[in-house]
Formats: structure tokens, sequence, C-alpha cells
């Protein structure tokens, strides 16, 4: 990076008969108007309901969270099993248990804000496995020579490793694309079905 101290004639210059947008911060825009009226500003729209939100925001909340439920609405839904990992896609949580869901409902959420437990917004987890290894891996690495050998060898290597590893419980969960109702609950375990 080239060194420009503060006495250097390239670190200001005096400037006369320029005309152009500043900003409320005292930065320079040309010609450029929209873009020194959006760094100038401190608020701006909701793009839906037009209310005034802060700027970093396009919708405002009420808006965001009927989208949110839009959204969650439009994915598919499913049974679930009395042991299977939930998510609440409203308040970011997961459960574990039947308990812990009506345990967070009773103590971490007000009436107000649910009216059932399907309010919760709940989605099925899904397990989360250990990124497999790919061959890919010693790409560039191997001699062009003697990888039409190797590479069978490495391959199935890699195959019985990657079994391996899939088999490891790594106890994560993540969200999964299915929605599911509190009320359509299967009451047996999931592992005793599959
Ligand atoms: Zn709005």
């Amino acid at each position: 990076m080239k060194i420009i101290k503060k006495d250097s004639d390239e670190a200001a210059t005096y400037r006369t008969n320029i005309s152009g947008w500043v900003d409320s911060h005292g930065y320079f825009y040309g010609e450029d108007e929209e873009a020194a009226r959006r760094a100038g500003s401190t608020h701006s729209e909701c793009s839906n309901c037009f209310v005034i939100i802060e700027k970093s925001d396009t919708l405002c909340d009420d808006c965001k969270e009927r989208s949110e439920i839009e959204r969650y609405n439009k994915r598919e839904k499913v049974e679930w099993y009395r042991d299977d990992v939930l998510y609440s896609d409203k308040y970011n949580v997961y459960f574990f248990s039947i308990r812990d869901i009506i345990t967070y409902a009773n103590d971490s959420v007000s009436e107000f804000d649910l009216y059932s437990l399907d309010d919760l917004r709940l989605i099925l987890c899904e397990k989360v496995f250990l990124r497999n290894i790919e061959i890919d891996l010693w790409w560039g690495e191997l001699d062009e020579d003697v990888s039409d050998d190797v590479i069978p060898i490495l391959q199935d290597a890699l195959d019985d490793f990657n079994t391996d590893l899939n088999e490891i419980d790594t106890k994560l969960w993540e969200p999964g694309a299915y929605r599911v109702s509190f009320y359509d609950r299967i009451d047996t375990d999931r592992v005793n079905n599959d």
C-alpha cells in the first residue's frame, strides 16, 4: 500500500468550484443524489406498509413476522414421533422432548404471544453428520503416472472411512425442511419405526 503522510500534497487538496450532493456527515457524492440521501439518512420506510423503520431493515417488525409466518406455512407438514428433535422457527430454540416444549412455552413466552403451541412454529430437525472426505482432497498431489493404480485403493479406503464417519452420533441437529404441528404427534419413538 502506498504511503501518504498528512503533510503530503496527496493527502488532501483544496478545491474550489465543485458542486454536487453532500450527505449529513459531510461526505461528497458528486451527482449521485440517491447514494448521498441513503448515506445521510437515519431511517427508511417498510417496503410493504411504509411505516418508518431503522435504516438497516427493509420491513417493519409486523411485516417481517407476517412474511416469516407465510414462509413457514409453505413448508410441507408431517407427523412427528415423540423422540424427534424440534426447532422453534419463531424463537430460535431447539426442543429435545415434549416436556421441553411445554416448559419453554410456560416459562419463556407470554400468553399474549402464544395462543397455541403451534405458534412456536415447530420444524422437524435432522441430525447433522460429519462432512465426508472426498478424493479431491489429494487433487494435484498424486503423480499422474501412478494415480491409476493408487486411486481405486484410496477410494476403497475412503468409502470404508466415510461409512464409519456416518455412524458417529454427533448429537448435533439442524432444522430440516418440514413443519410439524405440536398436536399431530405419534406417541411412539421414531427409532422403533425406522
Ligand atoms: Zn410494514
